[in-house]
């Protein structure tokens, strides 16, 4: 399995995160923060399935820049799914014909649109070979964490989260587990701030990571710009082999 945090808007580092995507097997989105900024329009027509994990800016702001670019020319439905608190916000919020057109109304020559997908907590969702369960985390909106499985392995990407234990349960019992996605947003000096906001330091991460209890590679991510030197120092001095920070844009190859 393939997967790649998209680069985020940073203008001047390209470790900088503003906004949250990844690319899986370069066709199945999960997030849509920078999905125009960080792809040719014809890799953006390519993109038919997006998962959503909460209605959070950061990770859905892409989404209506990239119907508008290329809807005229889709020839397939763009299905995006998320729960259904994240299907209601986007309804209201973005594609309420205010803020955005409403592109789920109005189909384009190819008799093609964008549906949006309720799908339910802790089950499975099929997309070609692979097989997503999407589990709820601890953050300040309804979000979940996302498993992703082909045959031979699976990979968690934890969507923005603080302290929890559903997601790592779950992660624990798969035995083609290999790799784990986790969220950095603070640095540790304000590992309280990150618990009060549903989010995590490198010390908190640490804990987290733990819960696996596998040796498994687990890639630090959402580095808030704001704090990045601090966040990346902090990870550093876990001097743990198996804990590296997420390079946005490197394509990993996980099996
Ligand atoms: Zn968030
Ligand atoms: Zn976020």
């Amino acid at each position: 399995m393939k997967v790649k945090l998209l680069p985020g808007g940073g203008a001047n580092n390209p470790q900088e995160q503003y906004l949250t995507s990844f690319l899986i097997n370069d066709e199945l989105a999960v997030d849509a923060g920078a999905l125009p900024l960080a792809l040719d329009r014809s890799s953006q027509l390519s993109i038919h399935h997006i998962f959503i994990t909460h209605a959070h800016l950061d990770h859905m702001a892409g989404l209506p820049l990239m119907l508008d670019n290329i809807f005229t020319d889709i020839n397939q439905t763009i299905l995006v799914y998320a729960i259904e608190e994240t299907v209601q916000a986007l309804h209201k919020h973005i594609f309420n014909n205010i803020i955005w057109p409403d592109f789920t109304s109005f189909k384009n020559s190819h008799n093609v649109n964008l549906q949006l997908q309720i799908i339910t907590p802790n089950s499975l969702v099929k997309i070609g070979g692979l097989e997503i369960i999407a589990v709820p985390v601890n953050h300040t909106v309804p979000t979940v964490g996302l498993i992703v499985k082909d045959k031979e392995t699976a990979v968690v990407i934890s969507g923005d989260t603080g302290i929890t234990d559903e997601l790592w349960a779950m992660a624990k019992n798969l035995k083609q587990l290999k790799a784990a996605f986790i969220e950095c947003s603070y640095p540790n000096r304000l590992s309280d701030l990150a618990g009060k906001y549903g989010h995590l330091s490198p010390e908190l991460l640490f804990a987290e990571y733990q819960k696996i209890g596998k040796n498994i590679q687990a890639f630090a991510y959402h580095l808030k710009p704001a704090y990045l030197e601090e966040i990346v120092e902090d990870l550093l001095a876990l001097k743990h082999q198996q804990i590296v920070i997420a390079e946005p844009g490197n394509n990993y190859e996980i099996d």
